[in-house]
């Protein structure tokens, strides 16, 4: 990711010192095993926060951010530099559009993306959806079909508007683990993991509160009810997933050019070939062979022939 300009991260600084050091850790631990870079992308449906969270990850103005307007048809990407270490992070426009993927945008994504690396995805949602629906599902399954199942490997799942009194008098925790896993339901089956892929039960789910409302703790660090400072709390996750062993996402041509990435069964037309060619042609073959030799003798050979066939 040369081509982009690189600033100083000036924003890490207007952090409380609690947090900053905090951070100044994590991306010690990360250039600690060679990771002196770290490209992370930002998906989900259009007003979930996307753009807040990169702002507020950032620690400055980086996006803009709109309650009304619809978001821009580009993504756009942050590049910040700390102490030797560069965070590039890619916020897109949203995937959904009158109640359908857009196609559209998710071709400039993926032509934006084209020869980059993505090491983290960050799929947003809000935590104050009561509901999973088709549409999660629809943005789950373009992400997966463009990247391929492995990007789930390297994801966190984002939800905002973590500083909220949940409805029906449920514990804030358990309304919390019920909001996930509904969530990661609908996440392992867009994306097709399978039941014995334990990885695609670990996917981390963290909180975030991008409003300006959001309570601090004595160290002016901004809070989840909970009292997690969440913004140490998602760069952790982040940098856990980046060390989690699983490879970044290479996005080359034949990713996004090439047939649906997922789709194995291609690995299987040289045996159905195969197959096709010793069962069904051969024998065909032959079937036509024997009615020719057949068909070449008089009728009167066949008939006298019987068991002992005489041959000229
Ligand atoms: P995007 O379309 O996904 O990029 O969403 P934006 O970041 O533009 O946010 C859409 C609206 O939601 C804006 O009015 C934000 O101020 C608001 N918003 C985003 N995140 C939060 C959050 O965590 N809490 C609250 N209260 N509002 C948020
Ligand atoms: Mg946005």
């Amino acid at each position: 990711m040369a081509s982009q300009l690189v600033r100083e991260w000036v924003g890490i600084q207007q952090f409380p010192p609690a947090t900053q050091s905090k951070l100044l850790e994590l991306l010690g631990d990360l250039k600690q095993q060679d990771v002196n870079t770290l490209n992370i992308l930002v998906m989900g449906k259009s007003g979930v926060g996307k753009s807040s969270t990169v702002n507020s990850i950032i620690g400055e103005r980086a996006v803009a951010v709109s309650a009304f307007q619809s978001e821009g048809l580009r993504p756009v990407i942050v590049s910040r530099l700390s102490a030797g270490f560069t965070l590039n992070v890619i916020d897109t426009p949203g995937l959904i559009e009158g109640g359908y993927v857009n196609d559209q945008t998710l071709e400039i994504i993926k032509r934006f993306l084209l020869d980059k690396r993505i090491d983290i995805l960050l799929y947003v949602d809000r935590l104050d959806a009561y509901r999973v629906d088709n549409m999660d599902k629809q943005v789950i399954k373009a992400i997966t079909d463009s990247f391929g199942k492995d990007i789930w490997r390297r994801a966190l799942v984002v939800l905002t508007h973590a500083q909220l009194s949940p409805p029906d008098g449920l514990e804030y925790d358990v309304f919390f683990s019920k909001r996930s896993e509904s969530l990661l339901k609908v996440l392992r089956v867009g994306a097709r993991i399978k039941k014995q892929d334990a990885w695609g039960f670990n996917i981390p789910v963290v909180l975030v509160e991008n409003s300006g409302r959001c309570n601090k703790n004595q160290s002016d660090e901004k809070i989840l009810p909970n009292g997690t400072a969440w913004i140490p709390n998602i760069v952790k996750t982040i940098t856990e997933v980046a060390l989690n062993g699983s490879k970044s996402i290479l996005v080359d041509r034949k990713l996004i050019e090439g047939p649906n990435p997922n789709r194995q069964w291609k690995e299987f037309i040289p045996v159905i070939f195969a197959f096709q060619y010793f069962f069904i042609i051969k024998p065909i073959q032959r079937a036509i062979k024997s009615d020719i030799a057949k068909e070449a003798k008089p009728a009167w050979e066949l008939r006298d022939s019987g068991g002992s066939s005489r041959r000229f």
